[in-house]
């Protein structure tokens, strides 16, 4: 390990660098400034290329990193120089991959190191695929086989399942045994008399591969449009992003696996990113459906040796289609052809820790680096989208209408201050009316409400006293059904007290407002009958839950959903016609510079839900501020000209995406420490024609699991460069180890 040692050289040094050992840069997957340099011993021949994975020592350890490009510095002494001591067998790292590494890194203001890193999130898939003992036959067992020899009824089974159900390749004794129905030892007296000899079994793990010579939907006209283009797109084999927006089952999904068949037959790799990939087992399904198997997968709740093997094949170009999470971007594709990025408007492509950025964004770096196609899908797609679709830097493709004949619900609004619900209710007596009819007519129904728990607050009535997290700038939410009060930001928990921990007050402390479990309470007495299904992250823990409750309701075996924004997630529910929102001002407090914009797609999202060809459908939105032009939006179904609105709000002051942000969020665990380094920055903060700093700040999340927050926000025009800005500024101010400073380029959450 030794960088920029110039000051060392000396004659000696020189002359020993004649005979020197080459040398190259190897980038670690660690938070380093950039690449360390080693020189290859005489043992590794030929030296590694850049994108070899390899082993080097580095502090007294050994750890893993990838030859990087570039020169090593030739004035570092050799004495200095430590040896790479090993090179992984494995595919190494393409260059578009490493190229990508490098962009995702200045892009975001990160070490490389810190990219690097995600794109080795699954260290165990360098390792050699372990080999195990097997059995495979010998040419005097095949011999025997073909009739040259008198064999045993149990050797011959053995001989016929290992060349026919067993595909003739080695397999593992017990393996071998059960298949044709014998004992292992019957496999060593075989062994014995010449007729099988031991074989290796490679561990690599075969995922299965999609048939293209499946049919998909006969598409209307105007899908046929839409799947031509993209599939020209991809046949082009060069970089094109495509926006491919359509109303909710217009058939988006149909059209794109068009797109995803097109770069199979062209024998590259598709990549699709879902917002939701543990909750997508409708998607699984028709991708199924589509091309007879399931697509590889990537997401947080793969267990390692899954994300092991499927590193390692995908590197090895075994793995053609793969749905993913947004970290699969940074996965070893070796000739990716087509990314396609799922309801692309979502937040939750943007990644908010570690190296905070945005995949559908680095998406469509990576598939120009991979000279690919990129298409962003969406029903409402982001502002940002719609702008480089409408300056013709995005391609873009509409589906106007549902497939299939069916119509888009009808929204309307029910004014809360009209008809507003009984005190300490939620649901107004149309939304209730309207349930109970729904509920009647043998449809189904669903409340939505985004927000976890029983309450949001809890409250003493006696001196006013509200329940805090002690961590975090946050009130606790009731959880009654596990009887506690939790921070949706920190995890804390605490049981819910007997009396008001402020004035000791008995039986004072009480609930305010909804959370989706209220409305369940509301819903059980005003519904007794109907059946009930609750659908929050906290009530469906992982996949198998969600794939059972979306089973659950397409066999109608239930009447009445309710639940948080994972239910609006693309489910294709045939019996849904009414959707209520229980509060659609929800999302419009926190007042941020996308609030309404997001506002407008979550509900739009969640009405999508109801009607399809079977039934029209019915959303009734509840709001204290009908007037509000998100309201009028959704209901008059004028989202362009909404978007349109929204545009022109944002221009004047150059709001993204008329201009750029940059957010530097400071957190200490010392407050004061804390103010006094945001204060440096502000006092140092960057300025001139286009450029303004906003804050320091107490971020509103001011407290977050024990760390104080401050917020400083860089704005600068369109034309103008934010990252040699920031890192001119960051530079300038000393910070110490105990204070993080966290740069976000392009933010989508201000807490
Ligand atoms: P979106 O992604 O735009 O919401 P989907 O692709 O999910 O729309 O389509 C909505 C529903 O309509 C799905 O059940 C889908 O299978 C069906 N569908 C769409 N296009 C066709 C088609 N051409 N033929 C048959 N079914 C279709
Ligand atoms: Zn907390």
């Amino acid at each position: 390990m030794s960088r920029g040692g110039r000051k060392g050289t000396t004659l000696l040094d020189a002359m020993q660098q004649k005979a020197a050992r080459p040398r190259r840069r190897v980038l670690l997957p660690l938070p380093l400034a950039g690449a360390y340099d080693y020189g290859v011993p005489e043992e590794i021949d030929p030296p590694p290329e850049p994108g070899a994975f390899v082993q080097v020592p580095l502090g007294g350890r050994e750890t893993l990193g990838v030859v990087w490009d570039g020169e090593a510095d030739p004035d570092l002494p050799e004495r200095k120089l430590k040896n790479i001591t090993g090179v992984l067998e494995v595919p190494p790292m393409t260059a578009s991959l490493r190229r990508f590494v490098e962009w995702v890194a200045a892009y975001t203001v990160s070490p490389p190191g810190a990219v690097l890193r995600m794109a080795m999130s699954s260290p165990s898939a360098l390792e050699p695929p372990a080999a195990k003992a097997g059995w495979r036959i010998t040419p005097a067992g095949r011999a025997a086989l073909a009739g040259a020899g008198r064999l045993t009824a149990t050797r011959q089974r053995v001989l016929e399942a290992m060349t026919g159900e067993l595909d003739d390749e080695p397999h593992l004794a017990a393996t071998i045994a059960q298949a044709a129905g014998v004992s292992t030892g019957v496999l060593r007296g075989m062994a014995d008399a010449g007729l099988l000899e031991p074989a290796l079994i490679a561990r690599a793990v075969e995922f299965p591969v999609p048939d293209l010579n499946k049919q998909g939907a006969a598409l209307a006209e105007d899908q046929q449009v839409a799947a031509a283009a993209m599939r020209e797109a991809v046949a082009a084999r060069g970089f094109s992003v495509t926006l491919l927006q359509g109303v909710t089952g217009s058939g988006k999904t149909e059209v794109y696996l068009e797109a995803v068949a097109e770069c199979l037959a062209q024998g590259r790799q598709a990549l699709v990113l879902l917002p939701e990939i543990a909750l997508s087992s409708q998607w699984l399904e028709r991708f199924q459906a589509r091309f007879g198997c399931e697509p590889a997968l990537w997401h947080s709740e793969l267990g390692s040796k899954r994300r092991r093997d499927t590193w390692r094949a995908l590197a090895e170009g075994r793995v053609q289609a793969l749905v993913g999470a947004r970290s699969a971007l940074f996965l070893p594709f070796p000739d990716l052809g087509l990314i396609v990025v799922d309801e692309e408007h979502e937040t939750s492509f943007k990644q908010e820790e570690g190296v905070i950025y945005s995949a559908r964004d680095m998406a469509v770096v990576r598939a120009r680096l991979s000279e690919a196609a990129c298409v962003l899908v969406s029903a409402t797609p982001s502002l940002e989208t719609l702008v480089n679709a409408e300056t013709g830097r995005y391609a873009s493709l509409n589906l106007p209408v549902r497939h299939g004949g069916a119509t888009m619900p009808t929204v309307s609004v029910i004014d809360q201050r009209v008809t507003p619900p009984e005190r300490g209710r939620f649901l107004s007596p149309p939304l209730v009316e309207a349930i109970r009819e729904a509920i009647g007519r043998g449809e189904q129904a669903m409340l939505f409400l985004n927000r976890r728990g029983y309450a949001p607050l809890t409250l003493c009535r006696t001196c006013g006293h509200r329940m805090r997290c002690p961590n975090c700038t946050a009130w606790l939410v009731e959880h009654r059904i596990q009887r506690r009060l939790q921070c949706h930001h920190c995890g804390h928990a605490e049981p819910i007290p007997p009396t008001c921990p402020e004035c000791g007050a008995e039986g004072s402390l009480t609930p305010l407002g909804p959370g989706v479990e209220r409305v369940q309470e509301e819903a059980s007495e005003l519904f007794p009958d109907a059946r009930r299904l609750v659908m929050a992250s906290d009530t469906l823990p992982g996949p198998a839950a969600a794939t059972e409750a979306a089973r659950a309701i397409q066999a109608r075996e239930v009447d009445l959903i309710i639940g948080t924004q994972i239910v609006a997630k693309g489910w294709h529910f045939p019996h849904l016609t009414l959707v209520g929102v229980v509060d659609a001002d929800l999302g419009l407090a926190g007042g941020d510079l996308r609030a309404a914009e997001r506002t407008v797609q979550l509900l739009h999202q969640v009405a999508g839900r109801a009607g399809r060809a079977e039934a029209p459908g019915r959303v009734l939105l509840q709001s204290w501020n009908p007037e509000h032009p998100v309201m009028q939006a959704l209901v008059s179904g004028d989202l362009d000209g909404f978007m349109q609105a929204e545009a022109d709000q944002r221009r004047p002051g150059h709001w993204p995406p008329f201009g750029r942000l940059a957010a530097v969020i400071v957190s200490g665990e010392d407050e004061r420490e804390t103010d006094t380094i945001a204060r440096d920055l502000g006092l140092e903060a960057p300025g001139g024609e286009g450029v303004e700093v906003l804050g320091p700040a107490p971020a509103p999340l001011a407290l977050l699991r024990g760390r104080h927050r401050r917020r400083l926000l860089l704005k600068v025009r369109r034309d103008v460069a934010v990252q040699p800005i920031l890192r001119e500024w960051l530079s300038r101010v000393r910070i110490p180890a105990s204070v993080k400073v966290q740069v976000d380029v392009d933010p989508v959450s201000f807490l």
